[in-house]
């Protein structure tokens, strides 16, 4: 699977608690990334699926610069 790629990632509504694969059902939780986002210290939190590898995007967003926690 080819990072930065945004095919075949899908959206989990932020509800319950996640820690299925919606694609699978793989229910052990998930794998995490992290994509910079271009232009900022910033970079979105992707879930990967550790037996499908299907990834996941949930809108979250954090700041990986140590000064601007
Ligand atoms: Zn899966």
């Amino acid at each position: 699977m080819e990072m930065g790629s945004d095919k075949n990632i899908e959206t989990i509504s932020p509800e319950g608690e996640i820690y299925t694969c919606p694609a699978c059902g793989y229910k052990d939780g998930f794998h995490v990334s992290f994509k910079m986002i271009p232009g900022t210290v910033k970079a979105e939190i992707y879930l990967i699926c550790p037996n499908c590898h299907s990834r996941f995007r949930l809108g979250w967003q954090v700041s990986l610069s140590p000064t601007d926690a």
